[in-house]
């Protein structure tokens, strides 16, 4: 078993948020979203988000999203 890849422990790592992925072929979209726009608590893991569709894509709706934590800041 990988050690448990939860929100406060990317946080301890520097990780302030994660690009969200939507899985939908037509869509494609992703983005850049911090841990505070998400509502995570910092004990949530970062598959459960994923497999609890507690994040939904922006522009088609779809709740099917893979989640990268962004482990360096982003530009801008
Ligand atoms: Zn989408």
């Amino acid at each position: 078993m990988p050690p448990k890849l939860t929100i406060s422990l990317l946080r301890s790592e520097g990780v302030r948020g994660a690009w969200v992925h939507c899985m939908n072929m037509r869509c494609r979209n992703y983005a850049y979203i911090t841990w505070e726009r998400m509502r995570v608590r910092g004990t949530e893991e970062v598959r459960e988000l994923e497999i609890r569709g507690r994040l939904k894509c922006s522009v088609c709706g779809s709740r099917e999203v893979r989640i990268r934590p962004y482990w360096t800041q982003p530009p801008g």
